[in-house]
């Protein structure tokens, strides 16, 4: 029989750690004491899939973020043993459900998912024959209400029950709104500045209605005390993405609120099937992995993070800075994202050079290195994925591309 020991070595030698190889790090220093030994084959290497910098951000083209070595240990571990999978989701809902203030918590495929059945839990309760029949709505309500400003792409989780999306903008307008098909009201953190009722509006607008309330904040830790401020603000249901900022894996995320929500939304989740949620499903892996993410990211050094950011930035912006015509700008989005950007623009009569000639240069080079398109004539960049030291690299590859192309 292997041993424990030899087995986790083993395991520890899948391609999982791949894309952190590559860009000339060694194995030990960016996954500690994870692997004795390099892994035996690296598959993205093999097949030819480009691995690069990720200077962009937490795009899920990109594949977002990158796991830290206790959630890899986490997966890995947690992959050699059974466990029963309600159990894990029981004693991990508990856990998230007090880290952030909520009755309960549960772990979901992504903060899109958690959108689909925490809305399903809203229609169905803990009725089968209504589980069952989603997204036919007959015999329940089926209308959720939106702000204009918030309705955007992301509605369809929502749709994807088969309700009818209410538009509305103003108070009046909600109280319109509402009938006895009213199923929800859906808020959208990132838009709440444009939108005309604000939070605490929308949650004291669903309590006198008897409607329960959902945020969409998927994206928008840090700050890390959103976690719990929603929920202590009085919203019934909390969606956030696992896979951003928190650098849980990138498939899951957490539906937390209501305690009798929760029960019920986890009644269209695996590993009960004939269910809409049916192909939403998290393993005991990433159920655990996003606790320990969770958990890093809560008890981590927030200032200290954003003091390493502000650093890593302020060296780009450095290196290019004196360059003819160059101008960089920082700036940080208030919602959403909410890490430092640095814009570099130039005049295209002094250095030669479109923004899209610039990205396919810093891709195409060695390593490749991912930035954000912009207007003509600048890009944008983001430090807060980068692996330790690549800044160094982005701010080299940036400055020899800017001034290669200086007339
Ligand atoms: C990323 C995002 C989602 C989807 O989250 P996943 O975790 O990828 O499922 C939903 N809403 C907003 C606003 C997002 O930014």
């Amino acid at each position: 029989m292997i041993s424990r020991r030899k087995l986790l070595k083993r395991l520890s030698t899948l391609p999982l750690i791949g894309g952190v190889m590559g860009a000339g790090f060694p194995v030990s220093s960016t996954l500690g004491n994870t692997l004795d030994e390099a892994p035996k084959r690296d598959l993205m290497k093999e097949m030819g899939i480009r691995t690069f910098v990720n200077a962009a951000g937490t795009y899920t083209a990109m594949t977002a973020s990158l796991m830290p070595k206790e959630v890899m240990d986490t997966i890995v571990l947690s992959g050699t043993q059974f466990a029963m999978l309600d159990e894990v989701q029981d004693k991990v809902g508990e856990k998230i459900a007090k880290l952030c203030h909520a009755e309960a918590a549960t772990v979901t495929a992504g903060c899109w998912s958690a959108m689909v059945l925490g809305l399903a839990g809203v229609l169905t309760g803990t009725d089968k024959k209504k589980i069952s029949q989603l997204p036919n709505l007959e015999g329940m309500k089926s209308e959720v209400i939106v702000q204009k400003s918030h309705n955007v792409g992301y509605v369809h989780a929502l749709t994807n029950t088969g309700v009818t999306i209410i538009e509305v903008e103003t108070v009046e307008d909600v109280e319109k709104a509402v009938n006895d098909k009213t199923a929800m009201m859906w808020f959208l953190n990132y838009q709440a500045p444009d939108g005309k009722i604000n939070h605490e509006d929308w949650v004291a607008l669903g309590k006198k209605h008897n409607i329960p309330t959902m945020i969409d904040m998927a994206a928008d830790v840090p700050p890390v005390e959103n976690l719990w401020k929603y929920n202590d603000m009085g919203f019934d249901l909390v969606c956030v993405s696992g896979g951003k900022a928190m650098k849980g894996p990138q498939s899951a995320g957490i539906l937390m609120g209501r305690k009798d929500i929760i029960e019920a939304a986890r009644l269209s989740a695996p590993p009960r099937g004939g269910t809409i949620g049916r192909g939403m499903k998290v393993n005991k892996e990433e159920i655990l992995g996003m606790y320990m993410a969770l958990e890093m990211y809560i008890n981590k050094d927030h200032q200290k993070e954003w003091q390493s950011w502000e650093d890593k930035v302020d060296h780009v912006a450095k290196a290019v800075k004196d360059i003819k015509s160059v101008e960089t700008e920082v700036s940080v989005p208030p919602i959403a994202n909410h890490t430092p950007y640095l814009k570099i623009s130039w005049d295209p009569e002094t250095i030669k050079l479109s923004r899209s000639e610039l990205q396919e240069k810093l891709r195409e080079g060695d390593p490749s290195i991912e930035v954000i398109s912009t207007k003509e004539n600048s890009i944008s960049i983001t430090v807060f994925m980068l692996r330790p030291k690549e800044e160094k690299i982005v701010a080299r590859r940036i400055q020899e591309e800017l001034k290669a192309a200086l007339v």
